[in-house]
């Protein structure tokens, strides 16, 4: 304030001066009088101008720097200039907060939908587009009501009842494609809302098929333990000769050692799964478990036939497959037992192992059997799908044979593959990496 009395003093007397020495008026007082006045009024003037300068400044969102220099106005306009300066900064702080939280929650594997008080969209990211199909145009502060009209998600938005979350089909879900989503409101600060959204089908998919197993195990496991109870009933109540016994006795064995075969698959699958990769160092030679296995294919066809198969078998000698010899034993008998089991005795199956040019080899397991009709393929490595229910209890199968093969081909990074026309017979694969494979100096047919 001194100053600005300073200055205002200082140019009423540079002009009172000046009237003084040019004496417009020719009379000292009237002179000094006026030329203060107009000093006077200059000086108003000019700080008129400078305060239009700061207001114009302001009007313009003070985004250049101009010059009041010194002063009250030009204090002000500093004072103004780094109180917007810092508000600038700490608005650009909030946006880049607010930017690191929006890509946040874009990245958020969860649909987010953000609404306000009366339920419209503020905010979603691409995940809830996918979930409820929105588009980002279109739909902004539209009501999330109108927009997603399940009946399941409108009775639980009605009910304002979100303790819970809903489950719902998403927006792309077919009967041959479903798609189930999980959907959540959280409401926050003022009555706005958070919904998230999660997509729970592969946890569906994955309970319905524990659910299944479990169903599918008991059956299993109950249809011997009755057919047993009943001949245990049966020998305990009524009076049998001793051929009668015998028979019977045979019948409960058989039972027994349908359980004992399907605990003992239940039990190998279980391992494939919980145990760790096998090793890509351990070597096993082809020939050996070509040997093992056609001993056992001549044994298990003489005890389901009178006359044996016709059965080939073609290895590849000095050729090693990097894995588990057990697994990979398991595999090649559950494919051979299957070949003489679906096929009428006598008929030619042959086991044989090629190289490929690409180094890969391929175990192949043909028979002349009844073939599989297409449509019942790709279930084929299910467990427990059977094409024929009754042939393969008849013949000992659990229905667990064909998952352990996909299982252990999967683990030694090979492929399962199955070609079959019905009526002429089967052909089922197993293409090992040239990665798997070991040759010794010289590979011959055995
Ligand atoms: P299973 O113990 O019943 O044989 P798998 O998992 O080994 O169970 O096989 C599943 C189903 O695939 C069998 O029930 C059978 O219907 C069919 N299948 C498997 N191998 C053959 C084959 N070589 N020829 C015809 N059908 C087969």
């Amino acid at each position: 304030m001194a100053w600005r009395i300073f200055t205002l003093c200082v140019c009423q007397l540079l002009a009172a001066a000046l009237a003084w020495y040019l004496a417009p008026f020719g009379q000292l007082w009237t002179d000094l009088l006026v030329g203060a006045l107009l000093g006077g009024y200059t000086w108003f003037l000019l700080d008129a101008v400078r305060g239009t300068r700061l207001l114009r400044w302001l009007r313009d969102g003070g985004a250049d720097d101009i010059r009041l220099g010194n002063g009250l106005w030009g204090e002000v306009y500093d004072r103004i200039r780094r109180t917007v300066r810092a508000k600038d900064r700490l608005a650009q702080e909030s946006n880049g907060r607010l930017s690191d939280f929006l890509a946040a929650l874009q990245a958020s594997p969860n649909g987010v939908v953000l609404m306000d008080v009366q339920g419209r969209i503020e905010w979603f990211n691409e995940t809830a587009c996918t979930h409820f199909g929105f588009d980002a145009k279109r739909d902004m502060l539209q009501h999330f009501g109108n927009l997603v009209r399940d009946p399941s998600f409108a009775a639980y938005y009605a009910a304002r009842n979100f303790h819970e979350d809903v489950i719902m089909p998403g927006r792309h879900s077919t009967t041959t494609k479903p798609v189930q989503l999980s959907v959540h409101i959280h409401p926050y600060g003022e009555g706005r809302s958070l919904l998230l959204s999660q997509d729970i089908t592969a946890v569906e998919q994955a309970e319905a098929m524990r659910r299944d197993f479990v169903a599918n195990v008991s059956h299993e496991i109950r249809t011997p333990l009755t057919v047993l109870a009943g001949f245990v009933e049966t020998l305990q109540t009524l009076p049998l000769n001793e051929q009668e016994r015998t028979r019977y006795l045979g019948l409960m064995s058989q039972q027994a050692s349908r359980m004992q075969t399907l605990v003992s698959d239940l039990l190998t699958l279980s391992k494939l799964e919980g145990s760790p990769l096998p090793s890509a160092q351990d070597w096993v030679p082809v020939a050996g478990l070509m040997e093992q296995c056609a001993q056992e294919a001549h044994e298990l066809s003489s005890i389901l036939n009178q006359q044996q198969h016709d059965l080939q078998f073609t290895g590849l000698a000095g050729v090693d497959i990097a894995g588990s010899a057990a697994e990979l034993y398991s595999a090649i008998s559950n494919l051979t037992g299957n070949a003489i089991r679906y096929t009428p005795a006598e008929k030619r199956i042959e086991v044989r192992w090629t190289l490929r040019d690409d180094g890969a080899v391929v175990l192949s397991v043909k028979d002349h059997g009844q073939g599989i009709a297409p449509e019942h393929l790709p279930r084929l490595t299910e467990r427990f799908y059977r094409v024929d229910r009754s042939r393969s209890r008849d013949t000992g199968g659990t229905g667990l044979g064909l998952a352990i093969v996909k299982h252990v081909a999967q683990r030694h990074g090979a492929e399962l593959s199955i070609e079959s026309v019905p009526g002429q017979g089967s052909t089922f694969s197993i293409t090992f990496p040239a990665s798997r494979v070991r040759h010794a100096p010289m590979a011959l047919a055995a």
